[in-house]
């Protein structure tokens, strides 16, 4: 296990991610690209699909506790290690088991629900074993209310010292996610690679100040990292991109248009 951590922050480690300009400054598909992340999602542009219709999709999370070790990479604090899968069950066909092996964070968030920021935003990245090259990112959000969120203190506790984390602890007892939104992006730091699959779970999670202050302690008054800022990169452009919110609404009288349910018959092509 220390072998894969040391080769995993190897990888990492090579990248040199400077946030001077939020990212403005990277170059090639960062520049180029026209489906890069983050976006700014709004529920008044994004296709919602109701739960338990039979277009929706369910993500089972069964990720494993692992006595790991978090470390602070060149653009985030991450933590590598052999997690487990994320299930994503589709209506009438087989589920997908996507394999984590690392997680890291974001101050303030990447993304933006409704025009609004978080203080701070989980990525956990995943690929599918049976495809070569597939990318996928749960992303997760936290605001400081108060409360202690306890994941977020076994992740502290992993930056000095091996110690239990228990990547579950984040889903705070749910077992299936219903409500996240589903769209295509990039990897938010370069070389912003396209072809990622996002998902957004659209329930933020607590945090508390100094769960808070300990992500901005490593780039607070750091001008070289960041002139200051966050270790976010700023939004892009959303290029009319299909945005798929599934959740509840409180407008029972949406439906599902044939051409929306055209394009999700797609995307799970996509993913399958
Ligand atoms: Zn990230």
């Amino acid at each position: 296990m220390k072998i894969f951590c040391l080769i995993a922050l190897t990888l990492v480690s090579s990248l040199h991610v400077s946030y001077h300009e939020g990212g403005d400054d990277w170059t090639d598909t960062c520049q180029n690209g026209t489906l890069q992340s983050p976006i700014a999602i709004r529920d008044s542009e994004s296709e919602i699909i109701l739960v338990n219709t039979t277009s929706s999709i369910v993500l089972y999370p069964d990720f494993k506790p692992n006595f790991t070790m978090g470390h602070m990479t060149s653009y985030s604090f991450a933590v590598y290690s052999d997690w487990g899968n994320l299930a994503v069950a589709f209506p009438s066909k087989p589920s997908i088991n996507l394999h984590s092996s690392a997680f890291h964070f974001h101050s303030p968030s990447e993304y933006t629900l409704n025009g609004k920021y978080f203080d701070l935003e989980m990525h956990i990245v995943m690929k599918n074993p049976n495809v070569q090259g597939s990318l996928y990112v749960l992303g997760i959000f936290f605001d400081v209310n108060g409360k202690t969120n306890n994941f977020i203190s076994q992740v502290i506790e992993s930056e000095s010292n091996y110690t239990d984390v228990n990547l579950m602890d984040v889903f705070n007892g749910n077992s299936k996610i219903e409500k996240f939104y589903e769209f295509e992006g990039s990897l938010t730091t370069p070389p912003c690679t396209e072809g990622v699959k996002w998902f957004l779970w659209s329930e933020v999670q607590d945090l508390d100040e100094s769960q808070r202050n300990f992500f901005h302690k490593f780039w607070a008054g750091n001008s070289s990292f960041a002139g200051n800022n966050g270790n976010n990169r700023n939004l892009q452009e959303r290029n009319d991109r299909l945005v798929i919110k599934y959740g509840e609404s409180d407008d029972m009288s949406i439906k599902l248009e044939f051409s929306v349910f055209l394009l999700v018959i797609a995307i799970s092509l996509y993913l399958s």
